[in-house]
């Protein structure tokens, strides 16, 4: 029997496509030392239900079953971290359903007489009180490896919402909007992957979430300015969540 045990994790999943799963998964050999892995079903069949230090939680409530699942897990867990856009954004599922009735996109697949159910698809803050977010689709490991090693030593993570265009600064990237009139969503995107996509000559598209404060009204006037279609751009950031309300300002 351990004299110190050490603190225990569950890594659990809701409605998502498993990338964050896989993203812990491969990066678990690290945190083996120092965690006990009490729940993770995506990896192990052995899984105890018990009270944990850190849960990481990826997916959004779409189902009536996700969010059963998530109340169990917060009420078990001390620090409840949101991994990925569909956790912390609701992803391609929430902005599905921002265009449209649930109950109409299960008939249109599904027919009238469909015994699925499923619920306006959001992100667990709306459910649940959330202690950190960690975006991303799917998240990058140094963040999540720097979380978590934040959240054992008991301390809340510091995590930039700047935008990508801090990153390609950082990188000394061209820019992509300026040099190659690419319709870059970097400026109201937040950043975290390192500008990825800039940094290959490619225009950043929104997956990991609006910044903090994003200027959407700034970015369609760029975007118009440049002859983009601004609104079918900016349509890009609601497809990974991005709510309706940042949208508000925008005159184009
Ligand atoms: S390439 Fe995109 S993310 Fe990079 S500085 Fe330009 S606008 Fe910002
Ligand atoms: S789309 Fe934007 S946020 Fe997503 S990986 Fe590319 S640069 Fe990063």
């Amino acid at each position: 029997m351990e004299t110190n045990p050490r603190p225990c994790i569950a890594v659990e999943g809701l409605t998502g496509c498993a990338g964050e799963l896989l993203v812990i998964l491969e990066n678990l050999d690290k945190l083996l030392p120092f965690v006990r892995v009490a729940s993770f079903p995506f990896a192990q069949s052995q899984n105890d239900d018990g009270p944990v230090d850190i849960a990481f939680v990826e997916g959004s409530v779409s189902q009536p079953h996700d969010l059963e699942k998530l109340k169990r897990i917060r009420a078990k867990a001390r620090w409840l971290v949101a991994v990925g856009n569909c956790a912390v954004w609701g992803c391609v599922q929430g902005g599905a359903c921002a265009k449209c009735k649930v109950t109409d996109m299960l008939e249109a697949v599904y027919g009238q007489h469909s015994e699925i159910q499923a619920l306006e698809s959001r992100p667990l803050d709306a459910y649940v009180n959330v202690d950190v977010k960690l975006s991303g689709c799917p998240i990058d490991k140094t963040q999540f490896l720097s979380v978590t090693a934040s959240l054992l030593k008991d301390h809340l993570p510091y995590i930039t919402h700047k935008p990508v265009c801090l990153e390609c600064k950082l990188n000394e990237n061209p820019c992509v909007l300026i040099e190659k009139n690419l319709p870059c969503l970097g400026p109201v995107t937040a950043a975290g992957c390192g500008a990825l996509c800039p940094s290959l000559g490619a225009a950043c598209y929104g997956c990991w979430g609006p910044s903090q404060a994003p200027q959407m009204d700034a970015m369609a006037t760029i975007l118009s300015e440049k002859g983009y279609e601004a609104l079918e751009i900016m349509n890009r950031l609601k497809t990974f969540g991005a709510p309706e309300h940042l949208f508000e300002r925008m005159n184009v």
